[in-house]
């Protein structure tokens, strides 16, 4: 039996992640947490039966504790509540399914507590990447990619040495306005960004995908997870979501790993570590797919990705101020306060005038998060 808690299990990789636990008998939910949506979340605590749930705002898990009173589920709130659900004693494996930089501080505190680790908030990585891999390894602690195109090269690299990886190959679907212009993105409209081509995620990451901004991520939480130098990184855009990642080797020989747009697929691998079990999805049908094509990311008019690189590539605090700044920039655009473009402008700017922190601890990256929420919210 393994006990799991997550960290978002409201949301889309959350979601997946309790049909996961729902379809097999030696998962078992110890502890929920989300942000705001107690309705979900009363549903999920009647149907799991976890000891422990939190909510990110104090005043709601105060009314899910009345409303879940005649269960045995405690309710707790605010960060001390996501912290306290990290640490769980029972639990083995901790899902940070949760949505921005706000994961941080329960990710470390479950290493701390050697809980492993099935990560999708990949913006913990990011902007702490420095401080929670050597901590992971001082405490034991594995942590399991649940982004596809991390699982697909995990997957890849299943039996083969660190020193044999010449490169990797992230692929990227170019998202909804693959092949337009920036002329063309001046004026799109929430609605467009929201219109994945293959993937259903929630709406931070899809705007992401749309700017680029999440390969730009991905290449980030790719360095940090397989210990690779930037150079070592490709992204490559592959519009049918088919080949997930690949691994180039030092021999010139390259693994792939394929399957359906299914999240089911890498969640699943990262909660039984790495083990393969059955999943009831969809199959490839290489007959009725044709082909599998490949382009260069169109770097000019997607800003994301190169301002990505160029931020990892400064180090220190500056992946914060990318992905803090990006964070308010998508809220701001779904509010539909800026235009889809202004997201690019609001993180070049915020990085332009940012002095970068070499090294920073925890408290720095969280008052540098604010520094630029505050910025940001200053001028738009
Ligand atoms: P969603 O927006 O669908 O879900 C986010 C979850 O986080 C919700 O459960 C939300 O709760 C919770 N949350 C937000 N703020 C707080 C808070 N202050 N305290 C507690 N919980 C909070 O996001 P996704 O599932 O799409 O993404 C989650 C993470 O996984 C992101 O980092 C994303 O980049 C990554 N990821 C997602 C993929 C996908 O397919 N969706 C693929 C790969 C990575 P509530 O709704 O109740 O407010």
């Amino acid at each position: 039996m393994t006990k799991i808690a997550v960290l978002g299990s409201t949301g889309s990789i959350g979601t997946q992640t309790l049909d996961i636990v729902s379809k097999n008998e030696d998962l078992q939910v110890a502890g929920l947490a989300a942000g705001k949506n107690i309705e979900l979340l009363e549903q999920q605590i009647r149907t799991f039966k976890p000891r422990l749930a939190a909510v990110g705002d104090p005043a709601l898990a105060k009314e899910l504790a009345v409303q879940v009173k005649d269960t045995d589920c405690r309710v707790v709130g605010g960060m001390e509540g996501l912290i306290e659900l990290a640490v769980m004693e029972e639990t083995d494996i901790l899902v940070t399914a949760i949505v921005g930089m706000i994961g941080i501080r329960p990710t470390i505190e479950a290493i701390c507590a050697r809980k492993d680790i099935a990560l999708a908030n990949k913006e913990t990585l990011v902007t702490a990447g420095h401080i929670i891999m050597p901590l992971a390894e001082k405490k034991g602690v594995k942590i399991y990619p649940v982004d596809s195109e991390h699982s697909a090269i995990y997957q890849c690299l299943h039996g083969e040495k660190s020193e044999s990886i010449q490169k990797l190959l992230i692929t990227a679907s170019g998202g909804p306005f693959r092949g337009k212009k920036r002329a063309e993105l001046e004026n799109v409209r929430v609605e467009d960004a929201l219109k994945h081509p293959n993937w259903a995620m929630g709406h931070k990451i899809t705007i992401d995908s749309a700017t680029l901004v999440n390969k730009g991520l991905e290449v980030m939480e790719a360095k940090w997870l397989f210990g690779v130098d930037l150079d070592q990184i490709q992204v490559v855009v592959q519009p049918q979501s088919v080949i997930h990642s690949m691994v180039e080797f030092t021999d010139g020989s390259v693994m792939a790993q394929l399957g359906t747009p299914d999240m089911r697929l890498p969640i699943q691998y990262a909660l039984y570590r790495g083990e393969r079990r059955f999943l009831d999805d969809e199959r490839l049908d290489f007959t009725k797919l044709g082909s599998i094509t490949f382009e260069a990311p169109d770097t000019e008019t997607f800003k994301g990705l190169p301002l990505a690189i160029k931020a990892s590539k400064e180090g220190g605090s500056m992946p914060t101020v990318f992905n803090a700044a990006n964070e308010k920039a998508v809220a701001l655009f779904l509010e539909r306060k800026i235009a889809f473009l202004d997201i690019y402008r609001i993180i070049e700017e915020a990085m332009e005038r940012h002095k970068v922190v070499a090294d920073p601890g925890i408290e720095e990256i969280l008052n540098i998060e604010q520094e630029i929420y505050r910025w940001i919210e200053g001028r738009w």
